[in-house]
Parts: C-alpha cells; sequence; structure tokens
C-alpha cells in the first residue's frame, strides 16, 4: 500500500484541517486529498463526493487500492448532496475549481452545512465570489494563504460561522492575504492589474454603451486601488 504524496497545493490545503476532524472532499477525482489525511493519522474519515461517473469510478479504486475503504466513502453526488446527516461530517473541502463554481455548490447545497464548523476552499481563479458567498451567509474568513505551485499561483480561503462585512477591496484580494501582502500576493496582483490596463486601453477604442462605461469604471477603479496597495 503505497502513501500519497500530495502537491503542494493539497498540501497546504491539508495544513489547515484540524486533528481529528471528519471531513467530506467535494469534487474529489483521486480522493488524494482524504486518503493522504487518513494515511497521516489526521482525520477520523471522510466523505469523498464527484460529480462525474468516471472520476468518481478512478476515486472508489484509488481508495480500494490504499486499503483505506474502511475509513473513506466515496459518493457519487452533486457538491455538498455527497454529504449525508449521519456522516457527522465537520469540515468540508473543495479544491482545484473556479470560485464561482465552489460558490455554486455551495448556495446550493448549504443546509447540509447545518453541522459543518469549517470550509477549506481552494479556489483556482475568482476567490472573490466566494467571499461575498461567506459574507451573505455568515460565515467569517478565519485564515487565508496564497501559494504558486508550478507556475500557477492559487488561494486557500478558511471559513467559520461568523457574522462579517469587508470593503471592496477586501472581497477581491481577502483580507488576510491583504494584510500580509507577501511577493506572492504582489505578484498575482501586479499581474492582473497589467491584465486590467491592456483591457482597458482596448475598451477605449470600443463604441460607448451603459455596461462599457460600467466596465471601464471598474477596472480603472480596480487598478487604482490596487496600485495603491502595492506601492505600500
Ligand atoms: N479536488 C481535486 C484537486 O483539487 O486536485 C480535484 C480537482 S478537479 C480539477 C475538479 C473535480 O471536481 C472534477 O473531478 C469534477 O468532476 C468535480 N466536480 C465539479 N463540479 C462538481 C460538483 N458539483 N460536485 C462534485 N464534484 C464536482
Amino acid at each position: 500500500m503505497t502513501t500519497i504524496k500530495l502537491s503542494e497545493r493539497l498540501l497546504a490545503v491539508a495544513s489547515h484541517i484540524t486533528q481529528g476532524a471528519i471531513v467530506a472532499d467535494i469534487g474529489s477525482d483521486h480522493a488524494y486529498l482524504p486518503t493522504y489525511l487518513v494515511q497521516k493519522g489526521i482525520i477520523q474519515k471522510a466523505v469523498a463526493g464527484e460529480v462525474v461517473v468516471g472520476p468518481y469510478e478512478t476515486a472508489r479504486n484509488s481508495v480500494f487500492r490504499h486499503g483505506v475503504s474502511d475509513k473513506i466513502t466515496v459518493r457519487l453526488a452533486d457538491g455538498l448532496f455527497a454529504i449525508e446527516e449521519n456522516d457527522g461530517i465537520d469540515t468540508v473541502t473543495i479544491a482545484g475549481m473556479g470560485g464561482s463554481l465552489i460558490a455554486t455548490i455551495l448556495e446550493q447545497g448549504k443546509k447540509r452545512l447545518q453541522h459543518v464548523k469549517r470550509l477549506i476552499v481552494q479556489p483556482n481563479l475568482h476567490a472573490k465570489a466566494i467571499r461575498e458567498w461567506a459574507v451573505s451567509n455568515n460565515w467569517e474568513l478565519v485564515n487565508e494563504q496564497i501559494l504558486k505551485e508550478d507556475g500557477k499561483i492559487y488561494e486557500i480561503l478558511v471559513l467559520e460561522k461568523g457574522v462579517i462585512s469587508y470593503d471592496d477591496l477586501e472581497l477581491l484580494v481577502g483580507p488576510f492575504l491583504l494584510a500580509e501582502k507577501n511577493s506572492i500576493f504582489r505578484e498575482k496582483w501586479e499581474n492582473e492589474i497589467s491584465q486590467w490596463t491592456q483591457v482597458l486601453s482596448s475598451l477605449e477604442k470600443a463604441v460607448e454603451t451603459p455596461e462599457l462605461v460600467n466596465k471601464k469604471e471598474q477596472l480603472s477603479g480596480n487598478i487604482e486601488s490596487l496600485g495603491k496597495v502595492l506601492e505600500k
């Protein structure tokens, strides 16, 4: 039985899981994350949820091959509907998808989060959609992490129940990441600013409509406020 070797990205997600947790990993195509967590003795047990048949079968076979079938239940289900009342799930992980899709999964299945204490999500892009969902649904950020692996930058958001509000900049870049402003954060947002600047200059040549004016204002507002943040 081989021990799972996780990517840096999934190792970072794993680092936010508390000892003894019962985890639902949603979108678990190989069930690598829950398998690692079981092998390391970090979690009691897990559900690995997957909506597509092929990856679901891959996850089931992998769990069997790694000898962790007694601790990991693999379910073919859409989003949080993989979680059942008796599972006792207290932690949900959703990694490797777009932020809007993660926010949709959270919104559609939020009734299944009643007993969940911690959400650990790793959007590949558009983390803002998750922060906005969190604020509207009484979840607050308790930690954030940014990392770079194989040339790609990833954010991890750790949420627990709580009532909070964030300003527009915090929603966009993350309050914890903004407070830290490390070199990866700077690299990410310098890249975004240069892309927005290119988009803005191409929009300058387009015929003006109310939507276009709106879009341009939003882009220049973001460029200005982030520019100030990165100056400091
Ligand atoms: N979580 C793993 C990781 O981070 O490496 C796998 C990421 S993979 C790119 C995304 C997986 O999520 C795919 O296997 C996809 O089928 C699954 N997925 C997408 N939408 C889903 C949903 N609504 N419910 C469950 N799984 C979903």
